[in-house]
């Protein structure tokens, strides 16, 4: 089963939304994406737990 994201789930107004085959390799992608685009957004244990619970079956 793959995994998806999207910013606008997150309630971001950024229309990316990412899909993998493992929750690993999806937050390998949001990570690059957060790093790029939303650079307020601090990555640290807490964020990540919370952008996890963001994470659908595609
Ligand atoms: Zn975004």
């Amino acid at each position: 089963m793959a995994k998806s994201i999207s910013c606008q789930d997150a309630g971001k107004e950024c229309t990316w939304s990412a899909t993998a085959e493992t929750e690993e390799e999806l937050m390998a992608i949001v990570t690059e994406h957060v790093l790029e685009h939303h650079k307020e957004i601090e990555l640290n244990a807490e964020s990540i737990e919370s952008i996890k619970g963001l994470i659908k079956e595609a």
